[in-house]
């Protein structure tokens, strides 16, 4: 991808079938499916591919076991069966997790309740994954777990994933068919003819640089921000910004083989402890947002405290304190609103579609079900676009790897053989084809390594250093200080491939800092 090369191409190239507008999981999900139903497709993103909420989420591919307790079994259906899709068709950047739900005295929801709601989830999905634990055979598998009033635990099966990354992978995917996507393109505007909306008015945010862009079809995949673009059409707001916040502790201070699900004490919403790269990943919250969506989100001490409490009181014995967290970040939900002051936690999490002058907004939603949703908005578009020949849910999400790429990775340990597939696909050659002396060696304790990062200056459209170290890998929040420790090395590969100067570096790293200080870090305050 070379996004200088793909900018010109965008400026001078013919009026396209349909321009996407937002480079996250809607947005890709949406570039992919039509390029594939035969579009000329383009996407734009105004910061960095995923940066949104794509980036930010718990990870999870999961049907979303509390819309049970909504009610909401065709949302649980749709997204039982995409994560079953997931599973069989992402070439393991989707994985199974198993989750366990440890049952005291007093929850809110008992073994019964509970076991029902899985027996529904099981049926769904068409095979039995869950299993009744008893205190003894839980306390062998979570052996950090506070006995309090325990009476055992239910097992069962869902999945997670690196957001990011199944972000550019659908982005890849998309281009290998024929998209144009480029980052830090922002559609400032849109324009209209005869007939509606028919493009936009876009700025390269790096050289400034405005052009107009006509397409047969527009979508706003802006996620929470898609108000900004229907407001631009004068609709009234639909969304309801929810923050969810997460920390991150090393896999040996928390040590959980899978995830953990349980109530907090204060108000028995659910939070989980799930393992993420050698790592626990301990969420989330669930708050009105009342920032400025342009402003980076970041935890509050308020929330930081909560989660912390949630642990201290799951895993007393293990003295938890706030020094263990390694890094925290926070996304903001774009979450349909009901326009009732409900409980934020009780607002439904359904995706929206609409049509309006032209323009078709999709918003809402979960990163699971980004495929149905791209092909429900993509079936709108089609009233507006003649040439989509959409193959629906029949084509696998991801393309197998061609038997050359897996040739490229024999003699690399199996488990890395395996990651890059998942992570790059048929670029997984060209990351080891990239790797220099020493560069095929892990990073720290992670299981990522230099090449991947020279791989990604080189070939990722990186255009910040944040966009490398928390997206492209994910360093950043593996490694404590944003991964600090590691600067004075990646500078020469940095430097040598984005051709960056010494001021330049300079620039990003205090750049980078201050974004790391503000938004992932251990928020300013007292201890609890
Ligand atoms: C805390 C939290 C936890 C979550 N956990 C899960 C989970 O475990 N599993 C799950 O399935 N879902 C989860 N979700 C939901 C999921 O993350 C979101 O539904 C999904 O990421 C939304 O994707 P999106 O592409 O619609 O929005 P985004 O990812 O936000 O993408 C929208 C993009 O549009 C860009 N943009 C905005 N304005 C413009 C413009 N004018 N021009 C160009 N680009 C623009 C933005 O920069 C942004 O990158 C979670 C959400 C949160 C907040």
């Amino acid at each position: 991808m070379n996004r200088e090369a793909d900018l010109a191409t965008l400026r001078g190239g013919p009026a396209l079938d349909l321009l996407v507008i937002g480079g996250g999981i809607t947005g890709a999900g949406i570039a992919l499916e039509a390029a594939r139903a035969g579009a000329r497709v383009a996407l734009v993103e105004a910061r960095d591919f995923a940066s949104g909420t794509s980036s930010r989420s718990s990870k999870l591919v999961h049907g979303g076991l509390r819309y049970l307790a909504q009610g909401k079994i065709g949302l649980m259906r749709e997204s039982v069966h995409e994560r079953n899709a997931l599973l069989r068709e992402s070439a393991g950047l989707v994985r199974p997790l198993r989750f366990v739900l440890p049952v005291r005295e007093g929850d809110k929801h008992g073994r019964r309740w509970l076991g029902v709601g899985l027996a529904i989830y099981d049926a769904v999905a068409g095979a039995r994954s869950r299993r009744w634990l008893a205190t003894p055979e839980l306390m062998e598998q979570l052996p950090m777990l506070g006995p309090r009033g325990l009476q055992g635990g239910w097992s069962y099966l869902d999945a997670q994933t690196d957001d990011a990354r199944l972000v550019l992978r659908l982005l890849a995917e998309a281009r290998s068919l024929g998209a144009l996507t480029v980052n830090y393109v922002a559609a400032d505007d849109l324009t209209r003819g005869a007939g509606g909306v028919d493009g936009a008015t876009l700025r390269d945010v790096v050289s400034g640089a405005r052009f107009e862009l006509r397409a047969s079809c527009v979508i706003n995949a802006t996620g929470v921000w898609a108000d900004v673009l229907r407001g631009a059409l004068g609709r009234m707001p639909k969304l309801r910004p929810l923050r969810g916040s997460h920390m991150l502790l090393p896999g040996w201070r928390l040590p959980v083989a899978q995830a953990v699900a349980f109530f907090h004490p204060d108000d028995s919403r659910p939070v989980f402890a799930l393992p993420w790269e050698g790592m626990t990943l301990v969420g989330t919250t669930d708050l009105d947002h009342r920032d400025g969506l342009d402003r980076e989100p970041g935890i509050t001490r308020a929330e930081f405290d909560y989660l912390l409490k949630a642990l201290q009181t799951q895993f007393p014995a293990l003295g938890l304190a706030a020094g263990d967290v390694v890094s925290t970040w926070s996304g903001v939900r774009p979450v349909v609103s009901s326009g009732h002051a409900i409980d934020p936690s009780r607002e439904a999490r359904e995706h929206l579609v609409i049509e309006e002058d032209g323009l078709i907004s999709v918003t809402g939603g979960k990163l699971t079900t980004f495929r149905s949703t791209a092909l429900q908005a993509l079936q709108l578009a089609g009233r507006r676009v003649a040439v989509l020949k959409l193959a629906g849910a029949a084509a696998p999400v991801l393309a197998r790897p061609a038997a050359a790429v897996l040739a490229a990775l024999r003699g690399l340990p199996d488990e890395w053989q395996a990651r890059w597939i998942a992570r790059f696909g048929a670029d997984a050659a060209g990351v080891r084809a990239c790797a220099l002396d020493g560069e095929l060696a892990s990073i720290a304790n992670t299981a990522t390594c230099w090449a991947e990062l020279r791989w990604a200056c080189r070939a990722e459209a990186v255009v910040h250093l944040d966009d490398l170290l928390l997206r492209r890998t994910r360093l950043g929040l593996l490694l404590r200080d944003g991964a600090a420790g590691i600067l004075s090395r990646l500078a020469g590969i940095v430097q040598q491939e984005l051709r960056w100067s010494d001021a330049q570096w300079a620039g990003e790293v205090a750049r980078y800092g201050e974004l790391i200080g503000r938004c992932h870090g251990v928020p300013a305050g007292p201890p609890p």
